[in-house]
Order: C-alpha cells, then sequence, then structure tokens
C-alpha cells in the first residue's frame, strides 16, 4: 500500500509532466505540493526504491512504467469520484475536486468499478477531463481546440475546462459554459475577451477563462451556419 502521500506526489508528477512534457525538478513539485525541497527529495526517494520514480541528478524525476499506472488508478478515482458527487449527491461542480482529493486515496478497486457502473461507465468527469477504464487506458477523444483560436461565427460544443479553481468554475456555472453545451463565438476582442452566445444569453469571457476552455467546432453541415 501506497500512502495518501506518495500517491499526491505521483499524480503531481504525473500532471505536471504531461503538461511540459519534460521531467519534472525538485523545485518544482516542491512548491506544488508545498513541501520544502529537502521533503521531496526524501519521498522521492521512497518512491524510486519501490520502483515508481526514475530519478537523475539536475535533470529531474520521471515515473516509470508502474508509476505511470499508479498515477492513472489515482485519476480513475478522482475523476469517478467527482462525477458520483455532482450526479449522485447534487455538489455543485466547483466543489468536487478538494472532496475528490481526499477520498480517492481510499476507495478501493471493487468500490470504483462500482460507481463506473453506477454512472454508465462515463468517459469524463464534470470537468470534461477523461476518465481511465478499467484497465487503465483513457477513452478515444475528439481533437480539441482552445476557445481562444476558434473564429468569430463559429460555432462550438465545449469538452473541457483546464485547471479548474473553484472560483473559475463558479464563474463558468454562472455564464452557463458546462462540458456539452454549444456555444456561438459572436465577438473576438483584442486582449483576449471573446463574447459567445450560450443556450442563457451572451456572454463576454475575460481571457483568464478563455484560456481554460477546449472545444470541438461544430460541423457547417449540421445547418448552425446562418
Ligand atoms: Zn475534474
Amino acid at each position: 500500500m501506497l500512502s495518501a502521500v506518495m500517491e499526491d506526489y505521483i499524480k503531481a508528477i504525473y500532471t505536471i509532466e504531461s503538461d511540459s512534457g519534460e521531467r519534472v525538478s525538485t523545485s518544482t513539485l516542491a512548491d506544488e505540493l508545498d513541501v520544502t525541497a529537502p521533503t521531496v527529495s526524501s519521498t522521492l526517494k521512497k518512491l524510486e526504491e519501490r520502483g515508481l520514480v526514475d530519478r537523475e541528478e539536475y535533470k529531474g524525476v520521471t515515473l516509470t512504467e508502474e508509476g505511470e499506472l499508479v498515477a492513472l488508478e489515482i485519476l480513475r478515482h478522482h475523476r469517478l469520484l467527482e462525477a458520483f458527487l455532482t450526479d449522485q449527491l447534487d455538489y455543485d461542480w466547483a466543489d468536487v475536486h478538494d472532496e475528490a482529493d481526499r477520498l480517492e486515496h481510499h476507495v478501493s478497486e471493487e468500490l470504483t468499478d462500482r460507481i463506473a457502473e453506477s454512472l454508465g461507465n462515463p468517459p469524463v468527469d464534470p470537468h470534461g477531463d477523461p476518465i481511465p477504464d478499467a484497465d487503465l487506458s483513457f477513452p478515444e477523444e475528439s481533437e480539441t481546440i482552445r476557445l481562444a483560436d476558434a473564429d468569430k461565427g463559429e460555432c462550438v460544443t465545449v469538452r473541457r475546462i483546464r485547471h479548474q479553481g473553484n472560483a473559475e468554475l463558479r464563474y463558468l456555472a454562472d455564464a452557463g459554459v458546462r462540458p456539452g453545451m454549444e456555444l456561438t463565438v459572436v465577438d473576438v476582442a483584442p486582449f483576449g475577451m471573446v463574447t459567445v452566445e450560450t443556450a442563457t444569453g451572451t456572454q463576454s469571457l475575460p481571457e483568464d477563462i478563455v484560456q481554460l476552455i477546449e472545444v470541438v467546432p461544430l460541423a457547417v453541415a449540421d445547418g448552425v451556419e446562418s
């Protein structure tokens, strides 16, 4: 059994590495986990002894194949818990992340599989993040673009909200922007402000928010072009 702390390290390494495509430095991990560099070093040593990470001096750390499987299992727990909390227990999507962070270390594979089944094996969590299946492979995803890169007049479906903080998620919920919803880009202003038409009205989204939103353009053949 790995401790919750070790699992948090593995998750952090996985997340940082998949964002940057590079090995993760001790100082980056220390910042991310809010601990000191010596603490990071000693925990990484333990993870290395268990064959979960590969450390190289001055080059940082990466997950081994086994470490990556652990990371995917934690992601599966986390994202299914988020889906369960919002779908079944009516949690706000801004509140599920912290709850899932605590619970993800304590649910068994059996419970995780049953949660998945009770929800109909969802491919994504409430934020649009893909959920690894029981074999720990990701579902097939359609290619997305950033809302920031969509053209004026384009109709898009929201797929995923990246790096969600609670405040951003509340803002987006108020603006009527969630995965699965369709938007029309009304205007792209200088300095990154994007105005969209949602089911509930017209919204001007600030750049910081626009950067988080991933969308799939709708085919013109759907008859959505005016
Ligand atoms: Zn999520």
